[in-house]
């Protein structure tokens, strides 16, 4: 995976601040055509196909439905990461119910960000890539150097559904954008040792990440009844139905069919 080539934008932010957030995660925005093919991918289901139990969007938020399909062609995809990032940002009061977990990873980007030593790539075109069109964010090691990418068709889907494309954004949109941040940097640490080209590497690392994310986070959000896309929900099910083990045939069902559309 190391042989992508990719634009990797590490635009050095100006100035110096105390709070990490406050001016915003500054995302690359690569317009150059990438063939990600060594990246791990996240898939968030595009519409929930049942209620949630005991789960709501924000209900002070309604969907944004005057606004005419073309004119999300104008949504500056770049300044909707940056804006969504930071309003996930571990340290403000009402972020305060993130499970430690969530808080420490994402903390842990913007530092690695900081150093130069992550780069976080919106990526507005996903033609030849292995993104598949519900796949929202992606995550590998290209050049030697970590990567995390948002997939920008997917993530104007997920902004539009969610019926916010600017702040303040919808709990459940917060919600799934940190898990999604949360998910990828599990992908990137050192005891990811799979080969994303094969399957089924790529799949037990999948398993892998999942299953951490899911009793580090997921379970205390379901918990405390926060809105998170159904197949986050799906996925803890299957997951308890396991007795939480590694080895889970139920969840790996869920994962497997995404995994082998690449
Ligand atoms: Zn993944």
């Amino acid at each position: 995976m190391a042989r992508n080539r990719g634009r990797q934008a590490s635009q050095r932010q100006g100035g110096r601040s105390s709070n990490p957030f406050s001016r915003g995660m500054r995302v690359g925005s690569a317009t150059v055509i990438l063939a990600f093919m060594g990246l791990f991918v996240w898939t968030i289901v595009r519409k929930q196909s049942k209620p949630a139990e005991g789960l709501a969007d924000h209900p002070s938020l309604p969907p944004i439905e005057s606004q005419s399909k073309g004119s999300y062609a104008d949504v500056d995809l770049s300044a909707a990461v940056n804006q969504l990032f930071s309003s996930v940002d571990p340290s403000l009061p009402e972020n305060q119910y993130f499970p430690r977990c969530a808080k420490e990873r994402v903390l842990w980007i913007t530092t690695e960000k900081k150093a130069g030593k992550l780069s976080i790539i919106l990526l507005k075109n996903t033609d030849n890539t292995n993104l598949y069109f519900e796949d929202l964010m992606a995550s590998g090691i290209v050049e030697g150097k970590p990567m995390i990418v948002i997939a920008g068709p997917r993530f104007l889907d997920f902004l539009v559904e969610g019926g916010r494309t600017l702040p303040p954004f919808t709990q459940r949109q917060r919600n799934d954008f940190a898990l999604g941040l949360v998910h990828e940097t599990v992908h990137l640490e050192k005891e990811n040792t799979a080969n994303p080209a094969i399957l089924q590497e790529r799949l037990a690392e999948e398993l892998r990440a999942w299953r951490k994310v899911d009793l580090n986070v997921v379970r205390e959000l379901r918990r405390l009844n926060q809105p998170m896309n159904p197949r986050l929900i799906e996925a803890d099910d299957a997951l308890r139905s396991c007795g939480d083990r590694a080895e889970c045939e139920s969840l790996r069902e869920i994962l497997f069919p995404t995994e082998t559309t690449r």
